[in-house]
C-alpha cells in the first residue's frame, strides 16, 4: 500500500467515478489490515509524545466525507492511545449566529493548533465549500473566492510550521444506503441518525462535484488532499494512519535537550 497513490496533485482534474471507494491496495484482508493499523498507531503514539515535547511545530489533520462515510470511526481509530494532553479534536457543526456574523474562517481559526499540538478538525472550513455551494447559503460570488481563501490561509498556518494533511473519506452511493439502513436498526445507531441525512443524500451528485472542485483547487504541495477508499474501514484506517506517519516521520520532532550537568543533580532526601 502506497499513500502517494491517494493524494491528489495539484491542479489536476478529479472525477470521483473513477476511484473504486472499496479499493483494499494490496491489502489481502481486514486482519491484516488490523495488524499495519496497530503498527502505525505505536509509531504515531510515540512521534506524538515526541511532537508535544519538542512543542515547535504542529500538525492539522482535516477530515471531510459525505455522511455516513466514516470520520468519527476514523478519528476514533487511528489517535487511539494517543496522549489526549496534546491532541484534540475538534467537530464543526452548523454555524450559530456569533460565528455567521464574522468572516467564515473566523472559527476555525480559534482551534488551529499551536505549537506541539495534534489537531484533528473532523468537518472544517471546507464546509463552506461543500454544503454551502451544494446549497446556496451563500452567494456564488462568496463562496467562488473561498478556494482561493482557503489556500491562503493554509499558507498562513504552514509558514507558523503547521503541517496540514487533509483526509476525503470517500464512500459510494451504496455503501451510504447500507450505512443509513444500520444507524435505523441499530438503537445504540439512532443518535446518529438525522432525517437531514436523507434530504443531503438526495444532493449525492452535487456533493461529488463539489469534492472534486475542492480537490482539484485545493490539494497544494504542501497541504494535499488524499481521497481515501473508505467502504471498507479498515483499508481506510490503514490508508489514513499511514499518511499521517509518513508526515510526522518527516516533521522527525526531537525531544528537546534537558538542561546541561543532569548527571551531577542530586535529589535531597
Ligand atoms: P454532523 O457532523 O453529522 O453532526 O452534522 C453537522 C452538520 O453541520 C452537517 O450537516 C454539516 O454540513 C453542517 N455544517 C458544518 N459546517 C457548516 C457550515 N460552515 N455551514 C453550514 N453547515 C455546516
Ligand atoms: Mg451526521
Amino acid at each position: 500500500m502506497n499513500v502517494e497513490d491517494y493524494r491528489i496533485q495539484p491542479n489536476t482534474k478529479v472525477n470521483l467515478g473513477e476511484w473504486d471507494a472499496s479499493d483494499t491496495g494490496t491489502v489481502p484482508d481486514k486482519e491484516t489490515a488490523q495488524y499495519l493499523l496497530k503498527e502505525n498507531r505505536k509509531k504515531i503514539i510515540d512521534l506524538q509524545e515526541r511532537l508535544y515535547a519538542e512543542s515547535a511545530q504542529s500538525m492539522l489533520v482535516v477530515f471531510q466525507a459525505m455522511d455516513t462515510g466514516g470520520k468519527d470511526g476514523c478519528i476514533e481509530n487511528v489517535f487511539k492511545g494517543v496522549n489526549p494532553t496534546g491532541c484534540r479534536v475538534r467537530s464543526f457543526k452548523v454555524p450559530n449566529d456569533v460565528e455567521r456574523a464574522h468572516d467564515f474562517l473566523w472559527r476555525y481559526h480559534q482551534h488551529t493548533p499551536r505549537n506541539g499540538i495534534l489537531q484533528v478538525f473532523n468537518r472544517s472550513h471546507y464546509e463552506d465549500v461543500l454544503v454551502v455551494r451544494v446549497k446556496d447559503l451563500v452567494p456564488k460570488s462568496i463562496w467562488s473566492k473561498r478556494y482561493d481563501q482557503i489556500n491562503h490561509f493554509e499558507e498562513v498556518l504552514e509558514s507558523n510550521n503547521t503541517r496540514i494533511l487533509k483526509f476525503y473519506l470517500h464512500i459510494d452511493k451504496d455503501e451510504q444506503k447500507k450505512r443509513l439502513e444500520s444507524r435505523l436498526d441499530d438503537p445504540a445507531k439512532h443518535w446518529k441518525y438525522s432525517s437531514a441525512d436523507l434530504k443531503e443524500r438526495a444532493y449525492w451528485n452535487d456533493y461529488q462535484e463539489a469534492f472534486e472542485v475542492m480537490l482539484e483547487k485545493c490539494s497544494t504541495a504542501t497541504a494535499p488532499w488524499f481521497v481515501v477508499p473508505a467502504n471498507h474501514k479498515w483499508y481506510r484506517d490503514v490508508v489514513v494512519s499511514s499518511a499521517i506517519l509518513a508526515a510526522l516521520e518527516e516533521m522527525d520532532p526531537q525531544f528537546p535537550e534537558g538542561d546541561k550537568n543532569l548527571d551531577k543533580v542530586k535529589i535531597p532526601n
